[in-house]
């Protein structure tokens, strides 16, 4: 059967559908939009960094469950099991700079636990993995032909390694032991929901702008990265879900942008006079990042359609729609 009447046969029938780090903002996105096709949700997470209230949509829905539990200690999920996708980490710099044990432990014993859970049920597997794994990148843009370039001993390592280990151990489970997976390499991505001031660049000059407070740029703002808004990256994240393919695969959204050039559009869009301050760069920042999505777009036939200037915007009213109802 081709893949595409596999994933026709599959969307014919609801999926019973595990996603950990569910409660996160990536996850959270995830486990709507499967509710929301029709599919059963189980979402476990530690709430180490996720959140109940991303998961407010969904608290109550006969298609989802909630489940806490640290999936690098175990995944004791119950019942039939069509899918499970690996989304839990922290994912911000500073939080996984806080907790360098544990990010290398969901890497890898939380990998494990999922790929056996999969293999239990016959089940496919999705591995959330990263741009990070291209490291601080000498090709430009990254393909994933391009293997990388991370200094392993580094403070990011717990990180990228972490990511490049888990992409490591699919692909053994996936060759000898004939499991179905997918991996995605997920480029940054933003949109309503980010932690205000997590660390991540959205999120601090998001928080700032809307307080009056200074744009925090790190070095002098000219170091690049590539922005997907969350609803493009979910539906890339849903496409290979249904492609039956393995990959890996580059999602995210090729438009490119320095640092400082993001600073002042976050100015502008929310027309806020907050100085921009500048700050040490973090050890092992990457200069650039941009992704060559050619492959997704070929095999999965997907493609980003939310622009920076539009994405931001949703995310800065969402920003300021919390905001107000948290005062
Ligand atoms: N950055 C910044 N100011 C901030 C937070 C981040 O200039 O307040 C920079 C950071 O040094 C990096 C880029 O923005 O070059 C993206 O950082 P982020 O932590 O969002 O993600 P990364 O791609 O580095 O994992």
């Amino acid at each position: 059967m081709t893949g595409a009447a596999d994933a026709a046969e599959q969307r014919a029938r609801s999926l019973r559908v595990v996603v950990t780090g569910g409660a996160g903002f990536l996850g959270s996105h995830l486990c709507e939009a499967l509710v929301a096709r029709g599919d059963r949700v189980v979402c476990v997470d530690d709430l180490s960094t996720g959140r109940r209230e991303n998961l407010q949509s969904l608290e109550g829905s006969p298609s989802f469950e909630f489940l806490e539990a640290d999936v690098s200690r175990g995944l004791p999920v119950e019942g039939p099991v069509d899918a499970v996708l690996h989304f839990a980490s922290a994912a911000s710099p500073p939080a996984y700079l806080a907790r360098p044990l544990e990010t290398l432990a969901v890497g890898s014993d939380g990998t494990r636990h999922c790929l056996e859970l999969a293999a239990r049920h016959g089940a496919r597997f999705i591995m959330a993995s990263t741009s990070e794994v291209y490291g601080d990148p000498d090709e430009h843009p990254q393909s994933e032909e391009y293997w990388g370039r991370v200094n392993p001993v580094g403070p990011r390592s717990v990180y990228d390694e972490a990511k490049r280990f888990s992409e490591a151990l699919t692909m053994a489970w996936a060759r000898s032991r004939g499991a179905d997976v997918g991996i995605a390499r997920i480029f940054n991505t933003y949109g309503p929901r980010l932690q205000p001031g997590d660390g991540r660049v959205v999120s601090n000059f998001v928080a700032q702008a809307l307080a009056g407070r200074p744009l925090t740029v790190y070095g002098d703002g000219s170091q690049t990265r590539s922005f997907c808004f969350v609803s493009d990256q979910v539906r890339g994240q849903l496409r290979l879900l249904d492609s039956g393919l393995t990959g890996p695969f580059n999602i995210g959204n090729p438009g490119e942008v320095t640092m400082l050039e993001m600073a002042e559009l976050v100015l502008e869009l929310t027309g806020t006079t907050s100085p921009i301050e500048f700050r040490p760069l973090p050890a092992d920042d990457p200069r650039r990042r941009c992704p060559d999505i050619t492959k997704a777009n070929r095999e999965l036939g997907w493609a980003p359609e939310v622009g920076l200037r539009e994405g931001l915007q949703a995310t800065i009213l969402a920003a300021l729609r919390s905001g107000a109802e948290g005062s």
